[in-house]
């Protein structure tokens, strides 16, 4: 069995804490590598090194540094297969999921080179008689990156392409329980031959997390994961003096109006609730139809029915497991409190029969109808294949109610006119908005931009957001008098 190791300083080596976790596909629970948890002794081990490599990557010219990202690029796609079969394997979801996740991760390795133009600085000229002031942007040092376990590869690359082309070192610290990917990008990395203690990984849970929250090395943390956990590393970093963006859970909702076109509607919807499993933080979660639609109804439940659940490299499945059986556990006690809040349910996937993946962690698509909007179900983030479908009246308190949740992630809203989709993108309280769209992903020119409980910071990932959170700014104010020019 394959005990993974830390990427320290160019080498590959042992954690030094002994205990170790298993790593398990979710389809069929098949032990696939044991992890480290992780202590804080690797975290030293890899701050120090970090500490002692962007002595020279920041003095690097960052028309450099971006050329080991063209290389990256190339390298990512030339082993995109290898690399999704990995994320199937031991997240779940399908091959062509976790290849889509690859493109957006590519992208950001894209957007990234073009840190020269981004990163440059402002100059004002006789800003008093002779005297000239400018900006310039500087890293910040080592910076470390805590990832979710529901995209194994991208949402690392929210941060990491930024982090070195801005002349960072950086430190990652995948999910424990998908921790393959990242290092077998890792191990493709050392190809690039970056140099040492630029690039490093660290493996583990909460006491590596801890860990890089204390190190005085560490300047800069980018968390992505469940909204308790951002609230705490975001606090206890910034307690620390880091720089943090802790990106949080969601919960979110999307408006159909009478005027929508109901078949484009109803598939994208489909799509956003059940892509990967509905382990998305930009999954549609509750589904608000405002006033009448006769045929909605029936067109997402037959819809819904005929999605196949599945081990996600065979071609045929659309939707793959959740990640744990205590997930899978928590997921179907959520659909058992929503009938019991008063919900009820239009498709059962609980339990489903998989042949040949009897152990895996499946639950096919659900939808349950009319849970009330001030219970518990209708607040909670299920993250998994569910859907909750509830009627409103109007598209104000449609909207209030949306106002009135707590997380701020996405919010859509599905309609031919112009003026509701105007004032729905007004109004609506959430960061990232869809209009006629499902899953409202930023581009990696535009910042992530989730709101209230779903992010705890100032400057999110991607776009020049990154390169603001990857960089201090240094002004400079200096006076050069005329008397002192030198004739030659
Ligand atoms: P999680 O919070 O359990 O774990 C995230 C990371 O934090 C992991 O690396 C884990 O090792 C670490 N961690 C977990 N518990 C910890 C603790 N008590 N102390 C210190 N560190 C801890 O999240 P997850 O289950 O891996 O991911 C799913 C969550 O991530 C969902 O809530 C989802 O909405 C969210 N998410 C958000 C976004 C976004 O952009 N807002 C994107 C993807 C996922």
């Amino acid at each position: 069995m394959e005990r993974l190791k830390n990427y320290i300083n160019g080498q590959w080596v042992d954690s030094r804490s002994e205990a170790f976790d298993n790593v398990l596909n979710p389809a069929n629970q098949e032990v696939l590598a044991q992890v480290p948890v992780g202590n804080a002794q690797d975290v030293a081990d890899a701050a120090e090194a970090a500490q002692a490599g962007f002595q020279e990557w920041k003095s690097t010219p960052v028309s450099k540094r971006i050329q080991y990202l063209f290389k990256l690029k190339t390298l990512l796609e030339n082993n995109a297969d290898d690399i999704a079969r990995t994320i199937t394997l031991e997240s779940g979801k399908t091959f062509a999921e976790a290849k889509a996740e690859l493109v957006r991760a590519i992208e950001n390795v894209e957007n990234a080179c073009g840190t020269p133009a981004l990163i440059q600085g402002a100059f004002s000229e006789d800003i008093a008689k002779g005297i000239d002031e400018y900006m310039i942007r500087q890293p910040l040092g080592v910076c470390a990156c805590i990832a979710p376990f529901n995209f194994p590869a991208m949402i690392t690359f929210w941060f990491l392409p930024y982090a070195l082309a801005c002349g960072n070192s950086y430190i990652i610290k995948p999910s424990e329980k998908v921790p393959l990917t990242m290092t077998k990008i890792v191990a493709l990395m050392e190809q690039l031959d970056l140099p040492k203690g630029v690039l490093n990984l660290v493996q583990g849970g909460r006491e590596t997390v801890d860990a890089i929250l204390e190190h005085p090395f560490i300047k800069g943390i980018s968390f992505v994961g469940s909204s308790s956990v951002a609230k705490y590393v975001y606090s206890k970093g910034a307690a620390n003096g880091k720089r943090v963006q802790a990106q949080g859970g969601a919960k979110n909702p999307v408006i159909i109006l009478p005027d929508a076109d109901l078949e484009m509607t109803s598939q994208i919807v489909i799509d956003s609730v059940y892509g990967c499993a509905g382990q998305r933080c930009l999954a549609a979660s509750t589904i608000i139809t405002v006033g009448e639609h006769k045929d909605i109804t029936e067109t997402l439940v037959a819809s819904a029915k005929t999605r196949k659940t599945g081990f996600g490299l065979d071609n045929d499945v659309q939707m793959g497991p959740v990640i744990t059986q205590a997930s899978k556990n928590r997921v179907q006690e959520l659909i058992e409190k929503g009938i019991h809040e008063g919900g009820r349910l239009l498709v059962d996937g609980r339990d489903p029969q998989v042949n040949g993946f009897e152990n895996g962690n499946f639950i096919a698509p659900t939808i349950i109808e009319d849970i009330p909007l001030d219970g518990e179900v209708a607040a909670t983030e299920i993250f998994g294949p569910v859907m909750s479908l509830v009627h409103i009246n109007t598209i104000d308190e449609a909207i209030r109610f949306i106002n009135a949740g707590k997380y701020g992630n996405m919010a859509c809203v599905f309609t031919s006119s112009g003026a509701s989709a105007r004032k729905f993108r007004h109004e609506a309280e959430a960061g990232n908005i869809g209009i006629n769209i499902g899953v409202a992903a930023p581009v990696a020119q535009f910042p992530f931009s989730g709101w209230k409980d779903s992010f705890y910071g100032d400057l999110h990932g991607q776009g020049m957001h990154a390169i603001e959170f990857f960089t201090q700014t240094k002004v400079v104010i200096e006076r050069w008098l005329k008397e002192w020019t030198r004739k030659f």
